[in-house]
């Protein structure tokens, strides 16, 4: 039973977090959405532990896909940034802000980019690509992101400056088309370097959240120096380009890591 300790911590965090919210908010939502998300979490670790091998896809595919559409194209919830931004400027936290307190501002300085690897919708598409591991070296072009994070922030700016009507009709249409564009270019990018997650890489403007936060993040994968023969497979398999074998907090790409646990899965000594 210890064993599966982590799942049930799981669970029982993410009721703390939905029972919280429902009384806070009087809103029920909040307690099947963030119940339906540790339960989906929770499985995913379960299978893991089980050491079946599609545990992690099973996670991203229930979570990635109940927040694309039921939450966005059926509730009609933009989270992407630019709902993040719209529901800032209302003053309203509700949905997006909430979503992004939990998942990609607050919660990463507990689990990190666990978002990235278990939960996202874009990846849950790229992640099906034929480079699950980079071919080609990292490129010097991750300040593409910081365009787009500027981008996203100068559009929903301009509609509030402009007072642009029905904005929560556009929000939608945003949506729709936001993600249109970043699956297109996370595809055209994927095959380009191929890397499946170049788009996380170079493009995604969430991470500017994301990477500073998961730096001071509680749950880090670990060496055990006394095990490692430095054999290099972990680095080899790693689709972020993370040196696992460094156990410092400024080790190579570390705000990288997305918990896909490969390296562990593909370390023959144990040592992860
Ligand atoms: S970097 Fe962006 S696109 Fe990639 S998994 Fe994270 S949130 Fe999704
Ligand atoms: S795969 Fe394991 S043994 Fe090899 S370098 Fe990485 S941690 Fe060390
Ligand atoms: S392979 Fe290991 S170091 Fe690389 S992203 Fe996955 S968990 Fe992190």
């Amino acid at each position: 039973m210890k064993k599966y300790s982590a799942p049930i911590m799981m669970i029982l965090i993410f009721e703390a977090i939905a029972i919280t919210l429902w009384l806070t908010k009087d809103n029920i939502f909040y307690l099947f959405n963030f119940s339906y998300i540790g339960c989906s979490i929770a499985l995913g670790m379960f299978l893991f532990i089980r050491r079946y091998k599609h545990a992690r896809r099973i996670v991203q595919l229930l979570v990635g896909s109940y927040m694309l559409v039921y939450l966005g194209l059926i509730c009609n919830e933009n989270m992407q940034i630019e709902g993040f931004w719209y529901y800032l400027f209302t003053g309203v936290f509700e949905a997006a802000t909430i979503h992004y307190a939990v998942a990609k501002i607050f919660g990463p300085l507990i689990f990190g980019r666990g978002w990235c690897g278990y939960a996202c919708w874009t990846a849950m598409v790229l992640d099906f690509l034929p480079y699950k591991v980079p071919q080609q070296p990292r490129k010097k072009i991750g300040w593409i992101r910081y365009i787009v994070f500027a981008l996203s922030l100068v559009f929903v700016a301009t509609l509030f400056l402009a007072h642009v009507g029905n904005i929560e009709k556009i929000m939608f249409w945003a949506f729709i088309i936001g993600n249109a564009l970043y699956y297109a270019v996370g595809i055209i990018l994927a095959f380009a370097f191929k890397d499946n997650r170049a788009f996380c890489k170079y493009i995604c403007p969430i991470t500017v959240f994301l990477k500073p936060m998961s730096y001071f993040a509680l749950m880090m994968v670990k060496c055990d120096k006394t095990k490692c023969i430095s054999c290099g497979k972990c680095k080899r398999v790693c689709p972020m380009d993370v040196d696992v074998t460094d156990n410092s907090r400024k080790r190579k790409n570390g705000t990288e890591c997305i918990h896909c646990l490969e390296c562990a899965k593909n370390c023959p000594k144990g040592a992860l």
